[in-house]
């Protein structure tokens, strides 16, 4: 076999991976017919793939490169960090500065008493972490009947059997055996798409006050743990009515219930603060971190831990632990993105200018005949794609796919944006300047029309 480099034609690069490479929520006869896009290079918030387009990432990768490609700075660290500790465990009482060093900084970065950081590879691996350790502490507590963790349907925890559990996907749970026991799923603060007649701050109350039914169905003495998004992004980009996380909070505190923020998506200033927590005003105990820890450039995630659960927790063995826990290598690479962030002022940025900017483009797309609503927090946004805004009516075509049509477009139009059903999401870079905006709001706005073109 020649060798594979940079400089294969397009064509062959796709043979070779659908041959040989298994890809993550990817159809296999799909990749045979289609070939998938092969991404060669990236700089700033722009990707360049093998045919030399130029493509806008409206994405950040999967979510997660918050401070943009082409950090040299990060390259440095990660090539000293190999040069004088490639690897070393944290296991059996060892440890190391790197992981010393990012600890310190999250604790230092994190609110209230979270102050205790568990690493993990990855965020599925953190939530399969979470899941053990809540378990574990209300054992460690005498109460080891209190096992049950409420989720919500359509959330997204990870693809492992512990956090694809937590997650609410059916279509996830329909492969493999998930969930696993005492898992159980509430519905969604999802206005847009289950509603009805309710207004959204009513529907918001409504759709919290189901935990506080589950606790009491389930017994208060069998709930360990609540877990959810700040703002749900893989189910959509769903910002729940204000009503929702106070009520949330209200009921976590009264039944003694743990809160568990997934901020795999919202942290690291994706919605204008370090956490999506402090956004939408809410308490966690626990919250799981990845992505944009790194911006992606390690694999690398975590459970921010309060004192009193760090506490109980670290009074015993926790029998618990991945050979990639706090990582040396991954974990520089976090530390100099996590002070990029900082002395670059990109959290400022997205709260001040970025943020607000794309706000009022974002909004301005609603006016598109194909568009319901346009929300946007932060650089988190989404669209809903309807044919009757009034109505927020569903198309009669299958969920889905006049969102891959849209997507397809945006694609043909140099720009990535994802589809979830039919809506359409958007998370770039967190560093992305204002003319970059101009560019994706005007390249989503051509997609939209040729789709509207291609449904109507
Ligand atoms: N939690 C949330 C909210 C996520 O969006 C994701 C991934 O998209 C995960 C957890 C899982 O993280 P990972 O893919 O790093 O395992």
């Amino acid at each position: 076999m020649s060798a594979i480099t940079n400089h294969l034609p397009t064509a062959e690069l796709q043979a070779l991976d659908a041959a040989h490479h298994m890809h993550p929520f990817t159809t296999g006869n799909e990749l045979a017919e289609k070939g998938a896009r092969v991404i060669m290079r990236a700089k700033g918030v722009t990707l360049t793939d093998s045919e030399g387009n130029e493509i806008l990432d409206g994405m950040a990768g999967l979510w997660c490169v918050n401070i943009g490609y082409g950090r040299e700075e990060l390259a440095e660290v990660a090539a000293r960090q190999i040069r004088e500790l490639p690897f070393y465990n944290t296991f059996f009482q060892t440890t190391h500065v790197p992981a010393i060093a990012l600890a310190s900084k999250l604790a230092e970065l994190a609110p209230g008493d979270l102050n205790h950081v568990f690493f993990a590879g990855s965020g599925s691996e953190a939530n399969d972490t979470n899941i053990r350790m809540v378990r574990t502490y209300w054992a460690m507590k005498g109460k080891p009947s209190k096992s049950i963790i409420i989720s919500r349907k359509n959330a997204y925890h990870g693809s492992s059997m512990g956090s694809g559990s937590l997650g609410g996907m059916t279509y996830m749970h329909a492969q493999g055996g998930m969930p696993i026991p005492d898992i159980h799923h509430i519905n969604q603060p999802h206005w847009w798409a289950e509603g009805g007649d309710s207004t959204p701050a009513e529907f918001g109350l409504a759709r919290a006050r189901e935990l506080e039914t589950a606790i009491g169905e389930l017994g208060e003495d069998r709930v360990a743990a609540f877990i959810a998004e700040p703002i749900q992004g893989a189910g959509g980009v769903i910002i729940p009515p204000e009503t929702y996380w106070p009520e949330i909070q209200r009921i976590c505190d009264k039944y003694e219930i743990l809160l568990i923020a997934d901020e795999v998506i919202c942290g690291f200033g994706r919605t204008g603060n370090w956490f999506g927590s402090q956004t939408l005003g809410i308490r966690p105990d626990i919250m799981t971190i990845a992505k944009g820890l790194s911006s992606g450039y390690a694999p690398i995630g975590g459970s921010i831990v309060s004192d009193e659960v760090a506490g109980v927790i670290g009074s015993g063995e926790f029998n618990h632990g991945y050979t990639y826990s706090g990582h040396p290598v991954a974990s520089a690479v976090a530390l100099e993105n996590l002070r990029i962030l900082e002395e670059e002022n990109v959290i400022d940025h997205v709260r001040d200018v970025a943020g607000p900017y794309m706000k009022e483009k974002w909004q301005a797309l609603a006016d598109h005949p194909l568009v319901g609503e346009a929300r946007i927090v932060g650089l988190m946004g989404s669209i809903a794609l309807t044919p009757h805004k009034e109505s927020r009516a569903k198309f009669a075509s299958d969920e889905g796919t006049v969102g891959l049509i849209c997507r397809e477009r945006c694609f043909a139009n140099n720009l990535v944006m994802r589809h979830v059903g039919d809506r359409m999401v958007m998370s770039p870079p967190l560093v992305i300047q204002p003319t970059e905006i101009d560019t994706m709001i005007d390249r989503a706005g051509r997609a939209l029309d040729e789709c509207y073109a291609e449904v109507k």
